[in-house]
């Protein structure tokens, strides 16, 4: 039986004379607006905004809520994603006056703590990285990727050497071609061995000195982590070009194993993902990225720095790329990553990175017995199976099992992704699931899977609406629409 949609708009709601707040009386005097603003400012009539009790506004909003799945509501083993559950506290600590309240145009002297939590936020995720200096500005993990890119190019225009190829894996995040191309690269694709790690005769065949970078994520994007990575690096190194490490996956090696020590020059980090920023919705995120010595010059401004005992926002950097944000970064996301690591410390991070692999491992375990698990029978903290055996049998999908699971309380695995897999379906159960929810998991899974392809084909059968165009869904969304619609 499918859920009642929320489907009036707030202004069908709307009933003249409804109102959510009554405000007294003012008791100063009440210019006429003309008074106060230019005419050709003034509106011949006010807009008409709905009028609505509040508990009509209240329920409108909340129904709304509950018509999609979050991390709150649901286990959600969106692969690369790392949709862990955000413990609470970061957001009351992130809302607190001292720091919810600031402005970032208040004189830096009143922004010392501040100054200082971000000072420290800098050289924890230098620490992490294994790297020498951090920029937190970038909004999101694909302006991360592009800022470093930016950064690289300088770093090269200023050494007067002509590099304009970038090379990425065919096993790449799409944004990492995309980064690429925005900050002015050609990109040439990599490929993969059958075993899913980068091809080294294919990667040598195209490294020469126009290479300016190779990107590489590491855990890759199939949950396996390339042992080649130092080799890669030295060969990259001595085609005198740069390796840059995409950190989605940091959730994997924590505390474990560092960028820096295994050859990255540059990388950036997803605080949504790996230090429990709040996830979705298009924002807000953010993306720091870390680097060696060699390009620190060429970070974008402002960088936090002290000077003895007071922190300032450091703007005075002749080679710097300039800004990529607004003021300092996202700070609000900033802070949940400083509280999220400081909670943790050294160790709890390492066990953080333990327990990923651990729930990833164990899922696995389970699913390989009903699903083809293409690259092996141990991952990182994900593994990517394949509904390409259930296709050829009884023309079962990999959208089809993702769209049923929406009818067990599931949210799907990202599925189509990585474009190597046929049919895949990428699961990262992530460190904050127990047992009982992987395994949970696991049965509606293996359910699925023996259900009647006609049935299939048709969920999700619970949710308020079953199979949109996704594009048009997303170019052209209906707004508005009545239950008899729903179908
Ligand atoms: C999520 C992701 C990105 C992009 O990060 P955003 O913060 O979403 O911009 C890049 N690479 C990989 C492997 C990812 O999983």
């Amino acid at each position: 039986m499918r859920n009642k949609l929320a489907t009036q708009l707030l202004f069908e709601l709307s009933r003249p004379g409804n109102a959510a707040v009554h405000l007294p009386a003012p008791d100063v005097p009440q210019p006429p607006l003309e008074c106060l603003l230019p005419d050709r400012f003034l509106a011949d009539s006010p807009p008409p905004l709905p009028e609505l009790t509040e508990p009509d506004l209240v329920r409108h909003y909340t129904n709304l809520s509950t018509q999609n799945m979050s991390v709150d509501t649901h286990f959600y083993p969106l692969g690369s994603c790392t949709m862990k559950y955000n413990p609470k506290r970061n957001e009351r600590l992130a809302g607190m006056t001292g720091i919810g309240d600031l402005h970032p145009y208040q004189p830096q002297d009143t922004l010392q703590g501040l100054l200082e939590l971000l000072h420290s936020l800098q050289q924890m995720l230098a620490e992490i990285s294994g790297l020498d200096a951090v920029s937190l500005q970038p909004a999101a993990g694909a302006q991360g990727e592009m800022t470093a890119l930016f950064v690289a190019a300088e770093y090269f225009r200023d050494r007067g050497q002509n590099r304009g190829i970038v090379l990425v894996p065919d096993v790449a995040h799409g944004t990492n071609p995309a980064s690429a191309s925005m900050a002015g690269f050609q990109t040439v694709e990599v490929k993969s061995t059958a075993e899913g790690l980068v091809d080294l005769d294919d990667l040598a065949s195209k490294l020469d000195d126009r290479t300016a970078v190779f990107m590489i994520t590491n855990p890759n994007t199939l949950g396996l982590f390339d042992g080649q990575i130092a080799e890669i690096a030295e060969m990259v190194h001595g085609a005198g070009g740069l390796v840059y490490l995409d950190g989605a996956n940091m959730n994997a090696i924590l505390g474990i194993a560092r960028p820096g020590d295994f050859g990255a020059d540059m990388m950036h980090f997803n605080p949504h993902k790996t230090f429990s920023g709040p996830h979705g919705g298009g924002g807000p995120g953010a993306g720091p990225i870390a680097v060696s010595h060699k390009l620190e010059p060429y970070l974008p401004v402002p960088v936090v720095v002290r000077d003895g005992d007071r922190y300032r926002l450091d703007d005075d950097r002749p080679k710097s790329i300039g800004r990529v944000r607004s003021f300092f970064g996202n700070t609000g996301v900033l802070v949940r990553t400083y509280c999220y690591l400081r909670t943790q410390g050294p160790e709890g991070l390492q066990r953080v990175s333990e327990n990923a692999v651990l729930n990833a491992n164990y899922l696995l375990s389970r699913v390989k017995h009903f699903l083809q698990v293409p690259h092996g029978d141990r991952c990182m903290h994900e593994f990517v199976a394949s509904a390409s055996p259930l296709k050829a049998a009884r023309g079962v999908s990999a959208m089809d099992i993702g769209k049923r699971l929406l009818d067990f309380g599931f949210h799907a695995p990202t599925v189509y992704f990585p474009l190597t897999v046929r049919e895949a379906l990428m699961i990262e159960p992530t460190e904050t699931e127990s047992k009982a929810t992987l395994d949970a998991f696991a049965e509606a899974l293996f359910r699925v899977t023996e259900e009647p392809a006609d049935l299939l084909h048709e969920a999700p059968h619970t949710t308020a609406v079953s199979r949109p165009d996704e594009v048009r869904a997303a170019r052209k969304p209906i707004l508005s629409w009545k239950m008899e619609d729903a179908g």
